[in-house]
């Protein structure tokens, strides 16, 4: 199963521990907290489950060739909102992903773009 893509996994949530906090409550994640669920070519898909309150929140991000990662997964204070009173994701969620990107042929700067 393991392959050589440890490196930029292991890069990218160096870069989201130091970069990203918490939308709910402001707590830093730290790499525990941090899980990747898949990941296609250069487009990570990653589940930040908050240490203080539990909220988790799902970050896809694109590590290019500039060194750092482009964060894409930003939601507004609405849509936290909106997801906070959701439920947890299960694997039901998970599988949704799975098979939607599997399936996907656009890059996904297009897909986050055509969302806006
Ligand atoms: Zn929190």
């Amino acid at each position: 199963m393991n392959d050589a893509n440890d490196e930029p996994e292991s890069t990218l949530i160096q870069y989201l521990v130091a970069t990203v906090g918490c939308a709910m409550c402001g707590a830093s994640y730290a790499a525990e907290d941090v899980k990747v669920l898949d990941h296609r070519g250069n487009a990570w898909i990653i589940i930040l489950a908050c240490p203080q309150c539990g909220t988790r929140g799902l970050v896809l991000a694109m590590v290019t060739n500039q060194g750092q990662p482009d964060r894409l997964g930003e939601l507004s204070a609405a849509e936290m909102e909106t997801f906070a009173n959701m439920p947890p994701l299960d694997g039901n969620d998970v599988l949704d992903w799975h098979m939607f990107l599997r399936d996907y042929e656009g890059d996904l700067a297009g897909l986050l773009e055509a969302d806006k």
